[in-house]
C-alpha cells in the first residue's frame, strides 16, 4: 500500500541524508531574530543568513522538514484554505539546500529521482518549468537542458514567468530563476477560469488540474540595491521546498490534501462532533476546521497566543474563522474547537513532542478563546440587529464600512459573514469603504515591530464615526469578557 505522510517525510529525509546532507530540525513557526516577518514560511527562514554569509555552519548541505504558516503577511493563503484542494494554513515544507555547494545540476538530478524513482509517481503525469526570461534577466537555458537530460520531454518543460518563476529574498539580498514540479491531477477537476468563461492555463492555472509539488530555486544572483542590475553570486545556492501534504496526495492517489493520512482523522473527528457526514456540502467548512485546528495546535505550541496584536491576531482570526465555521455552517453550538485541537495533538505528537508537551496549555487557549468568542458573536450579532434596525428606520440600503470593519476586527465578523447576513435581509455592505479602513490598517502594520494595537485602530474609527453604542467598546483583550 501507498506510503504515509509520516514514512513518506522520512524518505525524502533520509534520501538527502543519503546524498550527505545534514539533517537538521524544523525550526519555530516564530521566526527567530527576524522581525520583518510574520511567521516562518518557507524552508529556508532558518537559513537566511547562511544564504548570504554572514552566518557559517559546519555543513554546506541541510535538509529539513519545516512548520510553516502562510496566513499573513506576503504568502496568505488564509481564503485559500476550504476552497482548493492544495492549501493550508499550516503545512510542512520538505526541502534540501545547498549553501554554494552543489547547484542546479544536482538539485534537478535529485529532484528528478526522488520524486520519479523513490516516490514512483507516474512520469507521464508530471510537467516542470523554468523561468521564461524577463525583466532584462536572460531566460533560464541551462535549467531547461538539465531537465531534457532528465528524460523530461520538451513539450513537458513549460516556460513561465517572473511572478512564478523568479525568487528574491527582498529587495535585495540573493534572487534566482526557480523550476517547479507539477502534477497532473486530472483534466474532469473544475476550473476557476473555465468557469469564468476562460481558457484553463495548465500549469500556471489557479485550479486543482496541475498540483505544483516542488519548488526549486536557483540562487544565482544578488541584487545589492533596491531595483539595481543582478550580479552573478560566486557560490550560487539551492533552496528547495516540497508540500508534505501535497506529495502525500498524490502519493497515495488522492486529488486532495485533505484526503491522505494527514487529515483523514481530524475530519473524522470534525464530522463526529457536529454529526454531519463529510459531505459536497459539509466539506468547505470540516476542512476550514481540521485545517485551523492544525495551525493552532503549532502556532500555541510554538508561543504565540490569541490577541489583538500581530501574531496573535493572525492567530485568533485563523480560530475565529474555524470556530464560526463550526457554529454558523456545521450547527455545533457548544465548544467544541479544542476537541479538534485535541484529535491534531494525539496524531501529530509522536512527529512534533512540542505538541504532547504543551497539550494542557494549547487545550486551554483553544478553550479559552471560543467562550470568548461565542460571547462576542452573540454580541456581535445583536449589534448588527440594532444597526438593520437603525437602517430600516432611516431608509438606507447599505451597512457602512465603519460597521463592517468594528464587526470584523472586534467582534471576528470577517466581511464575508457581515455581507451574507445583511444580504438574506436584503441589505448591503459599504465593501469600499471597508476596504480603505483595512488598507489604513495594513498601513499601520510595521513587521519590523509589532503592528500598532488594534485598540488605537479602532479608536480612530470610532472617533471618525457618529456617536453610537459602539463607543462602549471595552478595550484591548476584554472582548465578551464586559457586561
Ligand atoms: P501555490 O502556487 O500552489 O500557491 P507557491 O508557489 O506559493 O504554491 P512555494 O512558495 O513555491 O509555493 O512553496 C514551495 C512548496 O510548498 C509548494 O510547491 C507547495 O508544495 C508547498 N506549499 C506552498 N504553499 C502551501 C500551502 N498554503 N499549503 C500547503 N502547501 C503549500
Ligand atoms: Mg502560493
Ligand atoms: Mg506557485
Ligand atoms: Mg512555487
Amino acid at each position: 500500500s501507498a506510503l504515509t505522510a509520516s514514512q513518506i517525510r522520512e524518505a525524502f529525509l533520509q534520501f538527502f541524508e543519503e546524498r550527505a546532507h545534514r539533517r537538521v530540525a524544523s525550526s519555530s513557526l516564530v521566526p527567530v531574530g527576524d522581525q520583518t516577518l510574520l511567521f516562518t514560511n518557507a524552508g529556508m527562514v532558518q537559513f537566511k543568513d547562511v544564504f548570504t554569509g554572514r552566518e557559517q555552519r559546519d555543513y554546506r548541505r541541510a535538509t529539513t522538514s519545516q512548520k510553516c504558516v502562510r496566513a499573513g503577511g506576503k504568502h496568505n493563503d488564509l481564503d485559500n484554505v476550504g476552497y482548493t484542494a492544495r492549501h493550508h494554513t499550516f503545512f510542512e515544507m520538505l526541502g534540501n539546500f545547498s549553501f554554494g555547494d552543489y547547484f542546479k545540476a544536482d538539485a534537478i538530478s535529485f529532484a528528478w529521482e526522488f520524486v520519479t524513482k523513490r516516490l514512483g509517481l507516474a512520469i507521464d503525469r508530471l510537467a516542470v518549468t523554468v523561468f521564461n526570461g524577463e525583466n532584462n534577466i536572460p531566460w533560464d537555458e541551462e535549467a531547461f537542458e538539465l531537465w531534457a537530460k532528465q528524460g523530461v520531454s520538451r513539450d513537458r518543460i513549460l516556460k513561465l514567468g517572473y511572478k512564478d518563476n523568479f525568487w528574491a529574498m527582498g529587495d535585495t539580498g540573493p534572487c534566482g530563476p526557480c523550476s517547479e514540479i507539477h502534477y497532473h491531477q486530472g483534466d474532469d477537476i473544475p476550473c476557476v477560469e473555465e468557469a469564468a468563461g476562460r481558457k484553463c492555463q495548465g500549469v500556471a492555472c489557479d485550479c486543482d488540474r496541475w498540483l505544483e509539488i516542488w519548488n526549486l530555486v536557483f540562487m544565482q544572483f544578488e541584487r545589492k540595491e533596491k531595483d539595481a542590475p543582478l550580479i552573478p553570486l560566486p557560490k550560487p545556492s539551492i533552496d528547495t521546498g516540497a508540500g508534505l501534504e501535497r506529495i502525500a496526495s498524490v502519493v497515495q492517489g488522492k486529488r486532495s490534501n485533505y484526503d491522505t493520512d494527514l487529515f483523514q482523522g481530524i475530519l473524522a473527528t470534525v464530522s463526529q462532533l457536529c454529526g454531519k457526514p463529510y459531505t459536497q456540502e459539509t466539506g468547505a467548512s470540516q476542512r476550514v476546521v481540521a485545517d485551523h485546528a492544525r495551525a493552532t495546535a503549532f502556532l500555541v505550541a510554538d508561543g504565540v497566543q490569541p490577541s489583538n496584536v500581530a501574531r496573535g491576531y493572525v492567530l485568533r482570526r485563523i480560530m475565529r474563522r474555524a470556530i464560526r465555521h463550526g457554529d454558523q455552517q456545521l450547527g455545533i453550538k457548544e465548544p467544541f474547537f479544542f476537541k479538534v485541537v485535541d484529535r491534531v495533538i494525539e496524531l501529530m505528537g509522536d512527529a512534533f513532542p512540542e505538541l504532547r508537551d504543551g497539550r494542557t496549555f494549547i487545550l486551554e487557549v483553544a478553550k479559552h478563546e471560543e467562550e470568548g468568542f461565542r460571547r462576542t458573536l452573540d454580541r456581535g450579532l445583536k449589534l448588527m440587529d440594532e444597526e438593520l434596525s437603525k437602517l430600516q428606520a432611516s431608509g438606507g440600503k447599505m451597512i457602512s464600512g465603519d460597521v463592517v470593519y468594528l464587526l470584523h476586527g472586534t467582534y471576528g465578523f470577517p466581511w464575508d459573514l457581515t455581507q451574507i447576513i445583511a444580504r438574506e435581509r436584503g441589505y448591503d455592505v459599504d465593501l469600499e469603504g471597508f476596504k480603505v479602513l483595512q488598507e489604513k490598517e495594513a498601513a499601520s502594520q510595521d513587521f519590523h515591530g509589532e503592528k500598532k494595537s488594534t485598540t488605537e485602530v479602532f479608536q480612530t474609527v470610532l472617533a471618525r464615526s457618529a456617536p453610537t453604542q459602539f463607543l462602549g467598546y471595552e478595550g484591548e483583550g476584554h472582548e465578551g469578557e464586559g457586561s
